[in-house]
């Protein structure tokens, strides 16, 4: 299944809140999704603190067309952590946990891998992340 029709199943999400850009933060990219990423926006993804790089200042994306399959999950799953974290937006019909794994499963099957972050700078990502949202004793 071609990469377009992945994201062709994943359902429609209602608008986001304006000014929002909380759910936007280090994702991964696959090969081809760089490639998208790169043609639509003239540069190649980066690490930049904790958002993403193409998160603009007025906290859209630069590259919405293209975006990578995480963020076209992101508020379209019934899962928490794909969760609208202001509880605004979501798709009326949303996939299941497995229904998302599924897609992401087909994904790695056209043989994309992940190509930003590394593995281990994703890693190194999420271990901060998480460290920073321990509760001190
Ligand atoms: S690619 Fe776009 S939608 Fe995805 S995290 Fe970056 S700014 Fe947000």
């Amino acid at each position: 299944m071609p990469l377009g029709q992945i994201y062709a199943c994943i359902p429609l999400v209602s608008a986001c809140a304006p000014d929002c850009g909380l759910c936007c933060g280090i994702v991964p990219f696959s090969e081809s999704e760089v490639v998208a990423a790169e043609k639509a926006s003239g540069k190649k993804p980066t690490i930049k603190g904790t958002d993403c790089c193409f998160l603009t200042a007025e906290k859209s994306c630069e590259i919405y067309d293209v975006r990578p399959l995480i963020c076209r999950l992101f508020g379209a799953v019934d899962e928490l952590h794909l969760r609208c974290p202001r509880g605004v937006c979501g798709a009326e019909f949303p996939l299941t946990r497995e229904q998302a794994g599924d897609l992401v499963r087909k994904q790695q099957e056209l043989g994309e891998i992940i190509a930003f972050p590394t593995i281990s700078e994703l890693e190194n990502y999420v271990e901060k992340m998480a460290s920073e949202m321990e509760v001190p004793e």
